[in-house]
């Protein structure tokens, strides 16, 4: 690998990873005049991106700024300056001029109005082929040869080599659509430290019996909250096959997960009645004469029927002995025993990946100059609520930063 000082564009750049975070940096390149070629292992691209839109494809959120940066755990001081150089209203702005009309839900995460992913990537992969992007689908990276590119396409295995590289390969999270971390092995070989994957944002297993599991698997609970040392939140959830999974859950899953890990035991806490006080359902369950049914009696004194009395019957002992008193804690503070997360191929993201100390300021690898990074394949966690795109949107772009001004001074030909 040889080191040119040189000023000048039309320089030849590999992206490989069609995801949002490197379609984010092929945008910046493209418009600088250099000529980008997207490799995608897929038959098309950003097939996360797609599926996030099957939930409305929350871009952002709305939260007040200073907030919203704080959201990205350890890796919060890192990511910042991507951040604010990419903020939720240049996001806004950006989908706009991509022709997509947004709006703010009442919970502050921003949407595209029609509540879908393919028009928004419709609009901008046609903008970044306009600019001259080229984007090779079935060209799947297959590591270096030497200094060079290896992929496997339709036509075989074919070598490359650009003046720059950036990989956007994604995390480890559903697998099935590209984000397969294959890539792993590839770089820990040239020494790069990465923090294995964890799922992040995942469903938990839980002791359900036969008996709730068949009656109740894929009922959501609408209207608690829940407690963990990530603070009480207040939504919904859902009771799955093999435990919970849902926004509610997601919310609590980081310190969970990591509870499960450390101790080997965690407890999620629900309130199943947050608009009554426990005083309210101590009166109330006290006033309940002794001779209708426990089922009755909870459903007249605290509103708790279907699945909500179910999941109080599964998780309390003899519930229907208990006084007025014991039952009203249970309600508003019920222990939900947890097994284990969810496999990382069902989680929404991952956490781990390539170490922050292997990148400089411009997000390249220390140990392989002209090589930079970006997306989920680094190392930080988000909860949803848009603000996992945000970090891709930003990283692409930053990395893109990175990597002109390096171009400015250096020309590597990787081969
Ligand atoms: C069900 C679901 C819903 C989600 N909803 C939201 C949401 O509403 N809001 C939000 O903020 N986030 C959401 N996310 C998370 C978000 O989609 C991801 O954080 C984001 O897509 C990651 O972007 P990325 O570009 O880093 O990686 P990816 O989107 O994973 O893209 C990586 C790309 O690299 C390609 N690739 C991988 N290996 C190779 C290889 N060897 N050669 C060539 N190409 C390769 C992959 O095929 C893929 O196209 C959701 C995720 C899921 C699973």
């Amino acid at each position: 690998m040889t080191l040119n000082k040189t000023t000048t564009i039309g320089k030849s750049i590999a992206i490989i990873g069609g995801g949002p975070s490197g379609l984010a940096a092929a945008e910046i390149l493209s418009a600088h005049g250099h000529h980008v070629t997207v490799y995608e292992a897929m038959p098309t691209v950003a097939r996360k991106f797609l599926l996030a839109g099957k939930s409305g494809l929350n871009i952002t959120h709305s939260e007040p700024y200073e907030h919203f940066r704080t959201r990205f755990g350890t890796a919060t001081p890192r990511l910042i300056p991507a951040l604010d150089a990419f903020t939720p209203a240049d996001i806004s702005q950006w989908a706009q001029a991509l022709e997509i009309e947004i709006f703010t839900g009442s919970s502050g995460r921003v949407f595209p109005k029609r509540m879908k992913a393919s028009p928004l990537l419709r609009n901008w992969v046609a903008r970044l082929e306009a600019q001259g992007t080229q984007i090779l689908k079935r060209h799947r990276w297959k590591g270096f040869s030497g200094d060079a590119l290896l992929f496997d396409t339709p036509e075989g295995e074919k070598q490359t080599s650009h003046d720059a590289v950036l990989l956007a390969l994604g995390g480890a999270s559903y697998p099935r659509l590209g984000s397969d971390a294959a890539w792993v092995p590839w770089l820990a070989e040239k020494g790069i430290g990465i923090t294995p994957f964890r799922p992040a944002n995942c469903g938990f297993d839980a002791n359900w019996s036969t008996l709730f599991r068949e009656r109740f698997a894929g009922a959501p609970l609408k209207s608690v909250a829940a407690s963990s040392p990530a603070g009480r939140v207040e939504g919904e959830f859902v009771i799955s096959q093999h435990g919970i999974e849902g926004s509610l859950i997601y919310a609590h899953s980081a310190v969970l997960r990591d509870q499960l890990e450390s101790i080997g035991t965690a407890n999620l806490y629900l309130d199943l009645t947050p608009a009554r006080s426990l005083e309210r359902l101590i009166r109330d369950l006290t006033k309940q004469g002794s001779k209708s049914s426990f089922s009755n009696r909870l459903r007249k004194a605290t509103g708790l029927e279907g699945v909500k009395a179910a999941l109080l019957r599964e998780l309390v002992p003899d519930v229907q002995l208990l006084p007025p008193e014991k039952l009203a804690q249970h309600i508003k503070n019920l222990a939900l025993p947890l097994l284990r997360p969810r496999p990382i191929a069902e989680a929404i993201s991952s956490a781990g990946g390539i170490a922050w100390s292997e990148l400089n300021d411009n997000y390249m690898l220390h140990k392989l100059p002209g090589v930079f990074v970006a997306g989920e394949m680094l190392d930080w966690e988000a909860p949803t609520g848009g603000y996992l795109l945000t970090a891709c949107f930003a990283t692409g772009r930053a990395a893109a930063r990175g990597m002109l001004e390096w171009l400015e001074h250096f020309t590597v030909k990787l081969d």
